[in-house]
């Protein structure tokens, strides 16, 4: 994969069971190959970085979109994944218990393995974001909002001694998120979830010099998952908590894409950008900014035209953040 900041990949689901007896078509599909996704009414052909069709496979979108940020976070760079898409499109399936996650704890327990010698260790936290609140979806009963003044190491995570315990928290969390009567359930569509996997390394050894003792190098970096809640249409017949929660998971989207934006543009002034507007951005700072590593990939219900062009047209403006290539030195 070539050095760019943020890529932005299309995964077009297959149609479900209820769908072909329902005689739904299918109102995208992917030209010239791989990177073209064309929708049928209106007619339109939109570019992305990669287009993983209805027959590909959790191990092709991981090996070509996750696998190469890997090294990258073990070098000490913030790399971060997104799902983003409505309900039912593919999100969880894609990113979750079967999906990328699982498989990038092993290549990262695989990677830390193969480093000989290095002092590491690791930690996470697991959270949604609804209604503008943050929830512990691993109850450790923190103040999550420390998160939001910075999310640095020490603030709220769990600690992480193997590879066992990393996926006992991934399923912990998601159960949690799954699990509960049909309020919660429909809750945790209307959400945005973070799973984050902290790695602090520690680099060389302190020595005694003739000017005194010179510490070794602490990095921390971090790797961050998000599955994003999908755009909400507004009815008119909403109630008014419905009414709210369609606003805050706009308005949070709306925010993520300018901040996106702005940080495509050369030289912005970083107090222009609009990290501060919704607890998201604020969460994600700095897994964006600077020398940061970013994919996103929007999932598709191919029977649904409206919100496929919702999904792609918001995912398309998320292209093109400017690569640059740092580590967090402490
Ligand atoms: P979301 O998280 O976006 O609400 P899900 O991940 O739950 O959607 O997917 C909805 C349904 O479609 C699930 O039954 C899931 O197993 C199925 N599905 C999603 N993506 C695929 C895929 N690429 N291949 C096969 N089935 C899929």
């Amino acid at each position: 994969m070539e050095e760019v900041s943020m890529r932005v990949a299309v995964r077009i689901r297959p149609l479900c069971r209820g769908e072909i007896l329902e005689d739904e078509e299918v109102c995208v599909q992917i030209v010239d190959g791989q990177h073209q996704v064309k929708v049928n009414t209106p007619e339109e052909v939109i570019n992305f970085d990669h287009a993983f069709g209805p027959n590909l496979t959790q191990k092709d979108v991981f090996d070509t979109c996750v696998h190469p940020l890997v090294p990258r976070f073990i070098e000490g760079c913030n790399t971060t994944v997104f799902t983003y898409g409505q309900t039912g499109s593919g999100k969880t399936y894609t990113m979750g218990t079967l999906g990328i996650i699982p498989r990038a704890i092993d290549d990262i327990f695989n990677l830390l393995n193969e480093k000989k010698g290095i002092k590491y260790s690791l930690a996470t936290y697991y959270i949604e974001i609804y209604n503008e609140e943050l929830r512990d979806l691993l109850e450790k009963k923190n103040d999550m909002n420390i998160i939001l003044r910075d999310d640095k190491w020490g603030n709220t995570e769990c600690a992480v001694n193997t590879k066992k315990d990393l996926l006992h928290f991934l399923e912990e969390g998601s159960t949690r998120r799954r699990v509960g009567n049909t309020l919660l359930r429909k809750r945790s569509s209307r959400s945005h979830t973070i799973f984050t996997i902290f790695l602090r390394q520690q680099r060389g050894h302190s020595q005694k010099t003739k000017d005194g003792i010179v510490k070794g190098e602490e990095i921390i970096s971090k790797f961050t998952f998000i599955d994003l809640a999908g755009h909400e249409r507004m009815g008119r017949s909403e109630n008014k908590m419905r009414f709210n929660e369609s606003i805050n998971i706009n308005k949070s989207l709306s925010t993520l894409a300018q901040v996106i934006s702005s940080l495509a543009i050369p030289n912005t002034d970083k107090a222009h950008i609009p990290f501060r507007n919704s607890k998201l951005t604020r969460i994600l700072k700095d897994s964006l900014e600077g020398n940061a590593k970013t994919v996103m990939i929007v999932c598709i219900n191919p029977a649904s035209t409206l919100d496929t062009l919702t999904s792609l047209k918001y995912a398309n403006q998320a292209r093109d953040i400017k690569p640059k290539t740092m580590v967090n030195h402490v």
